[in-house]
């Protein structure tokens, strides 16, 4: 990892952050060689920096880097308190503007762009209202009641 401010993360000088093709096959092997060190990033504060240095995506990078285990360039697990923010940039895609395009975002190691944001938070809204409406829209349980018989 290049930058002096690498000398001064938690992983500097430890091992297994990334691993080797004939290490592993599938993404469960990932998790078990990798996994373990990913709270290794939870105090780190160049989360950013590692991602912008490493580029996960581009590079098809296997391990951890800024707060995240990486299977070919793509986010397969993740500290309970990393940011969009941290991510790079958004590319502008075909799916843009929807739900699906937030997804594309994050798969290619991207924060979401500001109209796959707003499709999310749409979507979210129309889920929200329907599981609502479904709660009202269901009849009332019949109470039955054998304590007098
Ligand atoms: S985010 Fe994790 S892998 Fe990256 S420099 Fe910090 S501790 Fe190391
Ligand atoms: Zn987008």
């Amino acid at each position: 990892m290049k930058g002096s401010w690498a000398l001064h993360a938690p992983c500097q000088g430890r091992d297994g952050f990334t691993v080797r093709d004939d290490q592993w096959k599938t993404r469960a092997d990932l998790k078990r060689l990798c996994g373990p060190l990913l709270p290794t990033c939870g105090p780190c504060p160049f989360r950013a920096k590692c991602i912008a240095t490493v580029k996960p995506a581009q590079a098809i990078f296997d391990g951890i880097a800024g707060g995240r285990l990486w299977c070919n360039g793509v986010v397969i697990s993740a500290l309970d308190d990393v940011f969009d923010e941290e991510l790079a940039e958004p590319k502008l895609r075909a799916t843009c503007g929807t739900e699906a395009g937030a997804k594309d975002h994050i798969r290619h190691g991207e924060r979401p762009c500001p109209s796959c944001r707003q499709a999310v938070r749409e979507m979210t809204a129309r889920r929200n209202e329907a599981k609502a409406k479904e709660k009202t829209d269901q009849p009332e349980q019949l109470q039955l009641d054998f304590t007098t018989t």
